[in-house]
């Protein structure tokens, strides 16, 4: 599903974010990205996501060379993929549902579609009732579960969850995990970018731990087995 292939990636100045990577996330895995600020986290999220490209090595989604796509290619590598990201960018100004029908909207998606799918996602993040509220009448972690609804509302293969627990108490973060392991049993790949050693110790799940641009740590194979909660 995804491929580093001894990747470096240096920034424009001479910061160098990732150094000489080779991993492989499989389909259907559920895998944390662990590291401390600055290791490399949200290099490794731009990679995949070809905000940015690798300065030598090859990243490949889905058997497809990223430095190879064209830009036109782009919106279709990302539709694929749902990100949530930590200050899950909801749109103030729309509801709930707006928020979840508008990602649907802009791939011109026709609106029979459109009035069918996001109730569905809706009610796979459990937040039914909540679909006409606006975001600043929501909790974070409900915020949070709209963010996952629009994640999920192209049928993604990958889901990726970028500090989950930051902006959410402790007992929402338990909540939203449980979300993410469900969503991962049904065959979607989850990909979960923490600076918490703690969530990803409480898991029985992969743990790629980046420190200064190296992957220093692979817990590889995840042991077969539930969430230890
Ligand atoms: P993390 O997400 O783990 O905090 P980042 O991937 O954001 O780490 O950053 C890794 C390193 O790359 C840091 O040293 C950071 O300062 C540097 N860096 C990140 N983005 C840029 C950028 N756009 N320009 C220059 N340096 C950057």
């Amino acid at each position: 599903m995804i491929v580093f292939d001894n990747v470096t990636k240096v920034y424009p100045g001479g910061n160098t974010a990732l150094k000489n990577v080779s991993l492989h996330i499989h389909k259907g895995e559920f895998v944390f990205v662990l590291g401390h600020s600055g290791a490399g986290k949200s290099t490794f999220l731009k990679l995949i996501l070809r905000e940015e490209k690798a300065t030598s090595g090859h990243v490949l989604v889905d058997g497809k060379d990223l430095s190879r796509l064209k830009e036109r290619e782009v919106p279709y590598l990302r539709r694929n993929m749902g990100v949530v990201f930590q200050d899950f960018r909801l749109i103030p100004s729309m509801t709930a549902y707006e928020n979840v029908a508008f990602a649907m909207r802009v791939t011109n998606i026709p609106e029979k579609k459109i009035v069918a799918r996001v109730p569905y996602v809706f009610n796979l993040v459990g937040l039914s009732g909540k679909m006409d509220k606006y975001p600043d009448e929501l909790s974070g972690g409900e915020q949070q579960r709209v963010a996952l609804a629009r994640a999920l509302v192209h049928s993604p293969q990958l889901i990726i969850a970028d500090e989950p627990t930051g902006n959410i108490d402790p007992e929402l973060s338990v909540e939203m995990m449980g979300l993410l392991s469900a969503i991962n049993s049904v065959g979607i790949t989850v990909v979960v970018v923490t600076h918490e050693h703690e969530l990803a110790r409480r898991f029985s799940k992969r743990v790629i731990r980046i420190d200064h641009g190296n992957v220093v740590g692979d817990t590889a194979e995840a042991p077969v087995g539930e969430v230890l909660l």
